[in-house]
């Protein structure tokens, strides 16, 4: 009998994690992440080993540069294919540094000091900022860039994808939905409602949640690791999620990251804890179409730290969607989007979202105590 009550410990958290492989890992809110989760003075990520490397310059040799120059492959500032990279500090190197420092307002010294490295390792959108060899930050404009829109005097540093991909205007009520295999719960799936409204406030396009995600317009999903599309997940913070140009539709997110899904995520900077209604909004950007910025209160800049909320649409964000789709006839100019996170504090009181590794040890406990009982 206790054989079959350990058995049934062991196996049934085994089996409901292989029936919900990409389960995510989600807190309501900030105070609800158990303090194991807070990992200070640890590594948080595969990025961080890149602070060993600070003060390098060309023409150094030092383990480790050849993992930094398939950081800047991945991310479009080195071109070349990552089965050649060497540990030498080489021109190709110093150059993708200088880009990337004036891509991220950064001095152009193209060494490895530490503002650099800091913003290096940062968690970030996994999408390029330089797609097919085009630049699509401060690298790629000049400074006489501005917008077409005449009401708006600001230099435009907002970016779309090769070739300007939009959604077509005959496809402007557009549908989503969950990868039925994440098991969203409604808390959840609220925050993507909340992240479509920030964008359809600003231009005539509509969000519609339905079930069927296989004819979805958007088709979002939480996946961990290698997911079939070339660019896999990389675990606890380094890329958090990437989204495919339109009419693509395709919205991945990192299901290895600690998601919290509401309250002030400020209050624990310490932790790998990472806002994800913020990277909502910065990705159904990409979705529509638009890329990378290098206006740091953007929406569309790249990085966000772990403790950060930032999901509202600057000027810049608003600037570039609307050149695509054109004015919301009934948005009033205002360059900040409603906030509609009027209940988060309502939340505290609520249970903690139930996600697989609490749902684990749960099973565990409940098989032990039926052991010795
Ligand atoms: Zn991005
Ligand atoms: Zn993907």
């Amino acid at each position: 009998m206790r054989f079959h009550v350990l058995f049934a410990a062991l196996i049934l958290p085994f089996s409901l994690s292989l029936l919900s492989p990409c389960s995510a890992t989600f807190f309501l809110n900030i105070s609800s992440i158990p303090p194991w989760f807070v990992i200070p003075d640890v590594t948080k990520s595969a990025w961080d080993i890149f602070q060993n490397l600070s003060g390098c310059h060309a023409g150094d040799k030092i383990d480790g540069i050849s993992k930094l120059k398939n950081y800047f492959n991945e991310f479009g500032y080195i071109p070349t294919s990552p089965a050649n990279f060497t540990d030498d500090f080489d021109d190709a190197l110093e150059s993708a540094i200088k880009t990337y420092q004036k891509n991220f307002n950064l001095n152009e010294t193209g060494q490895l000091d530490n503002d650099t490295l800091q913003q290096i390792i940062k968690p970030r959108c996994g999408n390029a900022d330089i797609v097919n060899g085009s630049t699509t930050m401060n690298s790629g404009k000049t400074s006489s860039y501005n917008t077409t829109i005449a009401h708006f005097h600001t230099v435009g540093h907002y970016a779309f994808f090769p070739g300007t991909p939009r959604w077509p205007a005959n496809m402007l009520d557009l549908t989503y939905a969950f990868l039925p295999g994440n098991s969203l719960t409604d808390d959840v799936k609220a925050v993507f409602s909340r992240a479509f409204v920030k964008w359809s406030t600003v231009i005539p396009l509509t969000f519609t949640e339905i079930d069927s995600y296989s004819t979805a317009d958007i088709r979002i999903g939480f996946f961990v690791g290698d997911h079939g599309d070339g660019e896999p997940f990389d675990g606890v913070l380094g890329t958090l999620a990437h989204a495919f140009s339109p009419p693509s539709g395709r919205f991945h997110l990192d299901g290895d990251e600690n998601w919290v899904i509401s309250g002030d995520i400020s209050s624990n900077s310490g932790s790998t804890a990472i806002d994800l209604e913020s990277v909502a909004v910065h990705e159904i950007g990409h979705v529509l179409g638009l890329g990378h910025s290098s206006v740091e209160d953007s929406i569309m800049y790249p990085t966000i730290s772990s403790g950060t909320r930032k999901v509202e649409l600057a000027s810049d964000d608003i600037e570039g969607i609307q050149i695509l789709y054109g004015s919301n006839p009934n948005y009033n100019g205002s360059s900040s989007t409603t906030s509609t996170n009027q209940s988060d504090t309502n939340d505290c009181s609520r249970p903690h979202v139930i996600h697989s590794l609490w749902g684990s040890c749960i099973m565990m406990a409940i098989g032990l105590v039926l052991l010795y009982w």
